[in-house]
């Protein structure tokens, strides 16, 4: 007699919209009325979604607290061949939002794990930004403290992809300002407010006069945002590189090469890598 192993559900990983309910797709619609349980970072926030949808699963919290604890419990359900769907408070689940336990331990468990495509604020923002899309950085949220801001920032000062970053009302204006000091006002950028909402407002300009605008009037300071960056152009990045390796050598003459390296970058935009690789000259 052969063992007959019982049927494993799947997970489902849910897109759901980033504002405008009818942007659920009918596929993600079925899902969440077919699966046993769905998983929401948020429950009580994603209940009027799953009446929208007129799905009756039982929900579940999972977020970023008990992500560990909760993933365990669906790979249980998943194994005794329950259909979960993981949704997060808006788009996509795991794009600067939990899930990614889970799906790793559904994974590791041997389940099927299947996306459900739909909205994701920083797709959104990049595809009506005008800024270059053929190759991006995600960057999510920036840290809330100025200096590592600052410092994170500046570490992506000589990238030349276009930039994505999550902002949220609380730090909209210092983030921005801190983004012309590193920056530099004259680099491209475009801020993507309230996507798919009735006060979707999308500026496109160079950062010194997106920041101006944001700071000008309170309404733009209100609402969830995607900033984009362009990334540096060459000439950018081929001088902050000159300033680069001049402050480095400078700096080299008094700290040992790592400390060196770190300090050049932050105040070049440099990357500290190259410069730390190139420290390799001195010895030739
Ligand atoms: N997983 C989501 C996604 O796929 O876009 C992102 C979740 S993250 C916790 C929330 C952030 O996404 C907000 O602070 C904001 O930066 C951005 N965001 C979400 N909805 C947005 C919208 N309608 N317009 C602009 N930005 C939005």
């Amino acid at each position: 007699m052969t063992d007959v192993q019982p049927k494993r559900g799947r997970l489902w990983i849910v897109a759901t919209p980033i504002g405008n309910l009818d942007d659920l797709s009918p596929r993600a619609r079925d899902v969440l009325r077919a699966v046993a349980l769905v998983a929401a970072e948020d429950t009580r926030h994603s209940a009027p979604l799953l009446a929208h949808a007129g799905s009756r699963a039982r929900t579940l919290a999972l977020h970023e607290h008990n992500e560990r604890e909760q993933a365990e419990r669906i790979v249980e359900r998943l194994l005794a061949g329950d259909d979960v769907a993981l949704v997060s408070d808006a788009g996509t689940p795991l794009i600067s939002d939990p899930g990614f336990r889970l799906v790793r331990a559904a994974r590791e468990a041997g389940c099927e794990v299947s996306p459900v495509p739909g909205p994701c604020a920083a797709i959104a923002a990049l595809s009506v930004a005008g800024l270059p899309s053929d190759r991006f950085a995600f960057e999510g949220f920036l840290p809330a403290k100025g200096s590592a801001r600052r410092e994170r920032l500046q570490a992506l000062a000589a990238e030349p992809r276009s930039l994505i970053f999550y902002e949220s009302s609380h730090r909209i204006v210092e983030s921005l300002l801190d983004m012309v000091a590193v920056f530099g006002a004259t680099r491209e950028a475009a801020l993507a407010r309230e996507l798919t909402k009735l006060f979707e407002t999308i500026i496109a300009a160079p950062l010194g006069v997106v920041h101006a605008r944001v700071v000008a009037d309170a309404n733009q300071q209100r609402g969830e945002f995607v900033v984009i960056v362009a990334g540096a152009q060459g000439d950018d990045a081929d001088a902050q590189l000159a300033e680069g390796r001049r402050v480095f050598a400078l700096l080299r003459e008094e700290l040992p090469p790592a400390r060196a390296a770190k300090l050049a970058a932050a105040i070049s935009g440099a990357p500290r890598k190259l410069l730390y690789a190139e420290r390799s000259d001195e010895r030739s």
